[in-house]
């Protein structure tokens, strides 16, 4: 089968997990909104703002790849700031084929001037809600929801980890903790995770992207991830030197348990996991069986989205209509969100759709 391209993957139901809402905002938002607060700009014009957050990121390390955040941050610290954010992700998921998305954001970036955390939390729940009714709308329904982020390298706190639990009837699908990896691994967490277990609340946990498997294994068996935020340094467990690929304990676990992989591909090239989209892990660990799913990361800073990952993806290994329908699905079944709607999605969306395109690809 033939790889698909970037333009008929747009047509495609799609389910995003990994999408920082402070990573994806319009280049014209970022001056609009920056002006507005007073922060400064490196230009003032989209395109020249693109390019060079852009670049900025293109350093090859996950350091240095943050620091356009400032920028993005920095737009987003009053109510109607952060509600227009959300509900521009929304409508560029809709634009994008995308029928669920979950975004992430950190609120304790979020109070430079003042902002309470439930309050930000509201203004996030109700962008989201608009963005959803005007997507509907237009014809392209998109469920979209919202993960409470913890900054991993600040002192640790179960502030973010409570406030997940008490915003789960305002679109809170669950948490995360984010930023610098190395030197702060997942268990200086712990109490946050244990209150959310206790809670019976969701989390996914950025590990093995800046750093390996002793971060991977943390998230996993210490703290109890659902998913990683990447994990794609779980390759490092899985030995290709013989005539097929052995899977060490860890390695083996994290495929057998069906932990979700949120691999980001391109924003994975960025933090210097591989040189080229042929190199990168994705595709041995699909083919290994792991539950691979493709993700954005942050769209303005990879100058990405989710059809053209996909298809970056596609090009580099060969991948044909029944493999994105795949790695669909697997998000579909990740999503922190009740079990009979992932159903639904699946098949009353996803399935019909991909069926369709085999359909008029077989009569060509
Ligand atoms: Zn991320």
């Amino acid at each position: 089968m033939s790889p698909v391209t970037s333009a008929a993957l747009r047509q495609l139901p799609k389910v995003s997990l990994h999408d920082h809402l402070d990573g994806g905002l319009r280049p014209q938002t970022v001056i609009d909104l920056c002006r507005e607060n007073g922060h400064p700009l490196p230009t003032k014009d989209a395109e020249g703002l693109q390019e060079w957050i852009f670049q900025q990121c293109d350093a090859g390390n996950l350091v240095d790849y943050l620091k356009p955040f400032e920028l993005t941050v920095g737009a987003m610290q009053t109510p109607e700031q952060l509600a227009r954010v959300a509900h521009e992700f929304v409508l560029d998921m809709a634009l994008d084929g995308v029928v669920y998305a979950e975004t992430r954001w950190a609120p304790e970036l979020h109070q430079q001037r003042g902002l309470g955390l439930s309050e930000a939390v509201l203004a996030v729940r109700d962008g989201l809600a608009s963005g959803m009714s005007e997507a509907a709308r237009l014809g392209t329904p998109v469920v979209a929801r919202q993960l409470l982020v913890s900054m991993r390298h600040r002192e640790p706190t179960v502030t973010i980890a409570q406030l997940t639990v008490d915003h789960r009837d305002d679109g809170v699908a669950g948490f995360d903790i984010a930023g610098a990896e190395e030197g702060f691994p997942p268990s200086r967490h712990r109490e946050s995770f244990e209150l959310l277990k206790r809670n019976n609340a969701h989390f996914t946990i950025h590990a093995g992207e800046a750093f390996g498997l002793p971060s991977i294994w943390e998230a996993v068996q210490l703290c109890g991830a659902e998913r990683l935020g990447h994990g794609v340094r779980i390759v490092e467990d899985i030995d290709v030197t013989g005539d097929r690929p052995v899977l060490g304990p860890l390695a083996a676990y994290v495929r057998d348990r069906r932990i979700a992989l949120e691999l980001a591909p391109t924003s994975n090239l960025q933090t210097g996991i591989a040189a080229t989209m042929a190199e990168h892990p994705i595709g041995l660990l699909f083919d290994l069986g792991f539950r691979v799913t493709v993700n954005c990361d942050n769209r303005l800073m990879s100058r990405t989205t989710m059809s053209d990952e996909f298809a970056a993806v596609a090009a580099a290994f060969g991948w044909g209509i029944d493999d994105v329908e795949r790695c669909t699905i697997s998000a579909m079944h990740s999503a922190f969100w009740d079990h009979q709607e992932r159903e639904r999605i699946i098949s009353e969306l996803v399935r019909p759709a991909y069926r369709l395109v085999r359909d008029e690809m077989g009569e060509l």
